[in-house]
């Protein structure tokens, strides 16, 4: 036998081990071994039963994704499920950790499945737009009903042993040692003798479907797919199960799975799924710090997130604020919080406490001397940030970890202002910091690897992606925000509604345009931002100084009637538009789309390019990982780098050209490596091997 799978034969019940770690993946050198141990056990006969089962801590995990879009070598999975189910001998699949994808669609092969109490069973195709390609779609419909198969293929989302015995997908869950009740479960259908059916010759699940529920939760479903093609295909694939025979059936998952493989939006999340996991690597190998218990310091807005992520990842949590009242106006807002959490039934009444009781509030600095992370996230303010880093100096351990969560001050100024800048660095959370996934890790120039490395693995703690960033103005993702936003108010000048380029960006993909992003987030921190820097946006600015910040006061680029959140267009808003556009003697036109994009998101991609030029990004990878998850750049594109290679570097240059010879404008002035990306169609070529400290 060969090293990733092995047979043994327990008194007549063969036990098929695969051993490919980490998560015993159906690459080719598992699938061959595979195929020859089930035609030689279907013959041999002394066993009576087969059990498939995994080696190490999980069960089969999915297919080998690195394989996705090359030539497949044979067997296929697809065969290798055929070949199952013609054995007339019973075959149990022993199911431990996660059986994903073509775990799950393997396992459909099997006569029955088995499950330890703890794994999980789902088909993730979808995440990576992608349908499940071996018989998937087809056969799980059949144990568990077609809506039941349309909500975990459409969603990706894996279900737990108990649900999915429940629902027919498993025939019994065990405790203990599975190998062990597998054989047993194994030799006892044995011995009850035959025939055994197959998946694809039942119908239980089949059997009642009514279509019109079926076809009204997929249209809801295809509702909220946002332009991704993969949830449509998944539902359209599961509404053959129902309507057309096995084959055809199979044969239509087929045609829509080799449709898929090749689209450029499951390239894109292909590429995302891999940018994310390059992303979290170092180079090097450094002993981590030792991370007990955190300090937060600051509960407004981000520091109550940031303190919620870390207690909901398990950490006790110090939170310091000035005054008794700031602080407890904080910890209220915490616990309202997962209050709600409850009532939506996503946190249960126990989990909440526990989750309450990891708080310490505090109003002293030297109850920080205990927290091996301090997280300030107090005012954006350079004056008020060195004096919280000197009276850290003072205060916390040696080898503390002591992070801003600035979002665009210098980290190399803050770190200065300690006797320990090796241990400083920034930990740039998105709003609401307890929900979103994304953190920007800032390297300083003297912060110490081993205290980036034990951040980057906190962040995987805590369930965050991270991205190890360079320090400069805004970091990656505020810079490029920036250079994204700085043709709005010429376009609004120009002719272009709010409504209108809102619209272009929806389309585009993104879950709400500039304005509605500006009037959610609140116009004022904006205003306030330009005044400090001296800067002016005559439209946004005209409209605070009226006291219209957005959704919070009912008005803002759009009205908010009666406290709804849905963007209604503004007559007066668009008045005032023309008004100021008169003003500079500028002439309305009709501004189309392609503008829109030209002049917002060609300055995103080339801002990303002179961030990878100046070392603050490592790879364009990064980048794509930073805009998916903390901006809602649309996953079927990839992330803006990854997007222009779709759009074409040769036309973002060139269009970039001519805007630039239009206005004069820098964020226009192509940047050499998008220059050089245009020739070699390639970011790679060009960027750089770390992040510049
Ligand atoms: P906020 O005004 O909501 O909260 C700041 C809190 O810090 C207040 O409760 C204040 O009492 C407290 N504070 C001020 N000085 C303090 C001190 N010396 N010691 C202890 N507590 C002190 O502000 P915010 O929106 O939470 O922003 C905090 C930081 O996070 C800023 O640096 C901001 O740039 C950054 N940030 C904000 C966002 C966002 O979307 N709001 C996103 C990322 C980063």
């Amino acid at each position: 036998m060969s090293s990733s799978v092995s047979v043994a034969n327990e008194g007549g019940v063969a036990i098929l081990t695969i051993d490919n770690p980490p998560v015993n993946a159906l690459s080719f050198h598992v699938r061959e071994p595979l195929m020859q141990a089930l035609i030689a056990l279907q013959e041999e006969a002394s066993v009576v039963a087969i059990v498939i089962a995994c080696a190490g801590r999980t069960f089969v995990a999915g297919a080998d994704i690195t394989e996705f879009g090359r030539p497949v070598q044979q067997p296929e999975l697809r065969a290798i499920v055929a070949a199952l189910e013609a054995i007339a001998k019973p075959t149990v699949a022993a199911i431990h950790g996660t059986a994903f994808g073509g775990g799950l669609e393997l396992v459909l092969g099997c006569h029955f499945r088995v499950a330890d109490q703890g794994a999980k069973l789902g088909l993730p195709e979808v995440k990576l737009g992608l349908l499940p390609g071996g018989g998937g779609t087809v056969r799980l419909p059949r144990l568990v009903g077609a809506v039941k198969a349309l909500r975990m293929i459409v969603s990706g989302t894996p279900i737990g042993a108990d649900e999915a015995h429940g629902a027919g997908l498993v025939d019994a869950v065990f405790a203990g040692d599975l190998t062990t009740h597998a054989v047993n479960f194994a030799r006892e259908m044995a011995r009850k003798g035959g025939p055994f059916t197959p998946v694809r010759d039942r119908d239980e699940g089949l059997r009642e479907t009514d279509l019109a529920a079926f076809d009204a939760e997929a249209a809801d479903l295809a509702g909220k797919a946002r332009g991704l093609e993969a949830p449509i295909a998944c539902a359209q694939a599961v509404r053959n199960a129902v309507t057309l025979p096995f084959d055809e059936a199979l044969a239509a998952e087929r045609a829509l799975f080799v449709k898929l493989v090749a689209s450029d939006q499951s390239r894109a999340q292909r590429h995302l799924f891999f940018a994310e996991r390059e992303a979290a690597k170092l180079p090097g190998n450094v002993v981590k710090r030792r991370i007990a218990r955190v300090g937060v310091i600051g509960a407004g807005t981000m520091g109550g997130g940031i303190a919620m992520a870390f207690a909901n990842g398990g950490f006790p949590v110090t939170l310091l604020e000035t005054s008794q009242e700031a602080l407890q106006r904080g910890l209220a807002t915490i616990e309202k919080n997962y209050a709600v959490s409850v009532a939506r039934r996503s946190l249960s009444e126990d989990a909440k406490r526990q989750r309450l009781g990891q708080f310490k509030g505090s109003i002293d600095h030297a109850d920080l001397a205990d927290c091996d992370l301090i997280v300030e996230a107090a005012f954006e303010d350079m004056a008020v940030k060195k004096e919280i880093f000197g009276k850290l100096d003072a205060v916390a351990k040696p080898g503390a970890i002591l992070a801003t969560n600035t979002s665009y001050l210098d980290i190399d100024e803050i770190a200065a202002s300690t006797s320990r800048p090796q241990d400083v660095l920034g930990l740039h959370f998105f709003s609401p910091a307890n929900v979103m996934k994304l953190l920007e890790i800032v390297r300083a120039q003297k912060t110490a690897p081993d205290a980036l490395a034990t951040v980057v693995d906190l962040a995987r703690r805590i369930g965050k992606v991270a991205v190890v960033v360079g320090v400069c103005h805004g970091f990656v993702g505020n810079r490029m925000l920036a250079a994204r936003g700085s043709e709005l108010e010429a376009l609004l000048l120009e002719g272009a509604a709010p409504s209108r380029i809102d619209k272009a960006f929806i389309d585009f993909g993104w879950p709400m345009g500039p304005f509605q992003m500006g009037d959610l987030a609140g116009l004022d921190i904006g205003w306030r931002n330009r005044k400090a820097r001296g800067l002016t946006a005559v439209i946004a600015d005209t409209l605070c100084e009226q006291g219209r910040f957005g959704q919070k006061t009912g008005r803002g680029f759009y009205l908010y009637e009666n406290g709804s959140r849905t963007p209604v267009p503004d007559p007066e808003v668009e008045a005032l538009i023309r008004d100021k556009a008169a003003e500079k003697g500028i002439a309305p036109r009709t501004i189309g789309a392609d503008e829109i994009i030209e002049r917002t998101l060609y300055p995103l991609v080339n801002e990303g390019a002179k961030i990878l030029e100046e070392g603050i990004a490592a790879r364009a990878s990064d980048i794509d990982v930073v805009w998916v998850n903390g901006y809602g750049f649309p996953v079927g594109k990839g992330g803006p780098m990854f997007w222009a290679g779709l759009e074409g570097g040769a036309r973002i240059v060139e269009r970039l050209e001519y805007w630039h010879e239009r206005t004069g404008k820098d964020v226009f002035k192509p940047a050499p490596l998008l220059k050089r990306m245009a020739e070699t169609g390639s970011w790679e070529a060009g960027s750089t091997a770390g992040i510049r400290g």
